[in-house]
């Protein structure tokens, strides 16, 4: 274990999360009297509205997520550290942050947490397997690779029943990302794949929206929800609302509709953007803090400064933030952190707590892409969609980018994708899919191993391989001869056996 010791020096700022939070804060205290160390599990900045563009082939990860260590490096007063928090002292005022096995432990003054959230499903973790979500660079290139993987076995597919299944995409929950996805899936089928296949035509893919509310995009209003609806419509997406997701598996997917009925779609590829939960560590802080509580996400209940009570030291900003009013959106993440900076820097100027403003939130309004040329937006009491509103979605996304580098060559991948048929990133590979899983694969095994270990004598045991090995190196090879839901289905089988 290392420590980082703030020693004698000046005001110590720890940063966790190096996302909108984590990154505002950070350059918010560029030219104050402090130094700054941002901690994250993720060596980038990632630009999370995008990444379905990764997933659909028109965007590459370097565009939305630019290193962190660059994007700073003209700060003096920052530094990056990488590696996953997992300890909070409140009392002693250090965050423990590991990476591969080496535990750091980082003093603060101050600390700004922003680690976000995770995909949510809602208790049924094992749907992860078969249908990924959409919170990282992994799960983006997860799903191109699922996508395009299912054109391709589509191609090779020997009946019909199972060039259908193949060729029926499902993307679970219609809020922004939903919409946005299924509208890509659409577009990437109909104009960028259309001709390519020599057995199979592209346009004949199915895209199925499911949403379990009544209305696509419930946040933004039946009018504009409309909008996107006939849009996606038009488009051909068939948008299921009501539609209440039971199970998931290889092959498909379970409905339960508001009548009751139950029923099945046949379907290779299913993406999960129906729920989020904040991020661990808010439950941590809870818990330490007497009388913090978290809602039912998991986010933590701020006070209105932002704090966490008895601790106006300690902020957290962002989408681990429960504050009323403040949706889980850039905009939220980015104003809790130049509001938590300022307070820092106020406290520096002789500020006490006590003296500070509570935090208000600017709603600039929000909007979603549907296709290209057309989105819906909505300003304040504004409301408004098609190719207007497309313009200032682009607008607004290329000013939030960071770098001029990334502008540019988002610039040029966007005139190729929207105005010709062709897409820039259309690359994908089989480990693309595996790796996940056969990283899960070889962790449950090493965990099945420790506990094994942990019964069984230690000494008749040293000689024994590690239980799950083999399986493990199994499932990370897999075979040339299975579909890649046949591998799916194995790794979860090989895993229950082992
Ligand atoms: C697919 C998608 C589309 C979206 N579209 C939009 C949109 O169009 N408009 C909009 O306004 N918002 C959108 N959002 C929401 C927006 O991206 C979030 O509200 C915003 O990213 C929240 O910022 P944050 O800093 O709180 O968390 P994040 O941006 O999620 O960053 C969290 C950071 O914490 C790090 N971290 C997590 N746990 C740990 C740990 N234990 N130790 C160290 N580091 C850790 C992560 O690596 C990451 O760097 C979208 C989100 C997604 C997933």
């Amino acid at each position: 274990m290392s420590t980082e010791s703030a020693g004698n020096r000046r005001h110590h700022v720890v940063v966790i999360g190096s996302g909108f939070g984590g990154l505002f804060g950070t350059k918010h205290l560029k030219r104050a009297d402090v130094d700054v160390t941002l901690i994250s599990k993720t060596s980038t900045h990632l630009f999370q509205p995008l990444l379905y563009q990764v997933a659909t082939g028109i965007l590459s990860t370097g565009e939305i997520a630019p290193a962190t260590r660059l994007v700073l490096r003209k700060q003096q007063n920052a530094r990056v550290v990488l590696g996953e928090v997992i300890d909070i002292d409140l009392q002693a005022k250090t965050v423990t942050s590991q990476l591969l096995g080496q535990d750091t432990v980082t003093e603060f003054d101050s600390l700004i947490v922003a680690t976000g959230a995770q995909q949510s499903y809602f208790g049924n973790d094992h749907f992860a397997e078969f249908a990924p979500g959409m919170k990282t660079i992994d799960d983006a290139l997860e799903l191109r690779a699922r996508i395009l993987g299912s054109f391709e076995q589509a191609e090779l597919a020997t009946t019909q029943e199972e060039r259908e299944r193949l060729l029926t995409f499902v993307v679970v929950g219609a809020g922004p990302t939903g919409v946005e996805l299924a509208g890509q899936i659409a577009e990437l089928a109909d104009r960028t794949l259309e001709g390519t296949f020599h057995n199979i035509d592209p346009r004949e893919a199915r895209v199925i929206l499911l949403e379990g509310a009544g209305a696509v995009l419930p946040p933004m209003g039946p009018k504009l929800g409309g909008k996107a609806q006939r849009r996606l419509e038009n488009m051909g997406v068939e948008i299921q609302l009501n539609a209440m997701v039971t199970d998931i598996d290889a092959h498909g997917v379970t409905v339960k509709d508001s009548d009751g009925t139950i029923r099945r779609i046949e379907s290779a590829c299913k993406v999960w953007s129906a729920g989020v939960a904040a991020s661990e560590l808010g439950r941590m802080l809870a818990e330490r803090s007497e009388g913090t509580e978290v809602d039912r996400a998991g986010r933590v209940i701020v006070e209105p400064d932002l704090t966490i009570k008895g601790h106006p030291h300690v902020f957290v900003v962002g989408d681990l933030m429960s504050v009323p009013g403040v949706p889980g959106q850039a905009q939220g993440a980015i104003q809790g952190a130049i509001y938590a900076a300022k307070q820092i820097k106020a406290g520096l100027n002789g500020q006490s707590p006590q003296e500070r403003k509570p935090f208000k939130y600017f709603n600039k309004g929000s909007m979603a892409t549907v296709s290209r040329f057309s989105a819906v937006c909505q300003v304040g009491k504004l409301e408004f969609g098609g190719f207007i509103a497309w313009l200032a979605w682009l607008a607004l996304h290329l000013y939030y980018l960071i770098g001029y580098r990334s502008r540019i060559v988002t610039v040029i991948q966007w005139f190729v994708t929207f105005l010709g048929r062709s897409r820039g990133q259309m690359a994908a590979t089989e480990q693309w899919v595996f790796a996940r899983l056969a990283l899960e694969a070889i962790n449950d095994s090493e965990k099945d191993t420790a506990d094994s270990a942990g019964r069984a004598d230690a000494a008749s045991k040293s000689t024994e391989a590690p239980a799950g090995a083999a399986t493990a190196n199994g499932t990370a090879e897999p075979g040339n001869d299975e579909s890649m839901e046949g591998r799916d289905e194995k790794k979860v089988s090989d895993r229950k056996a082992g």
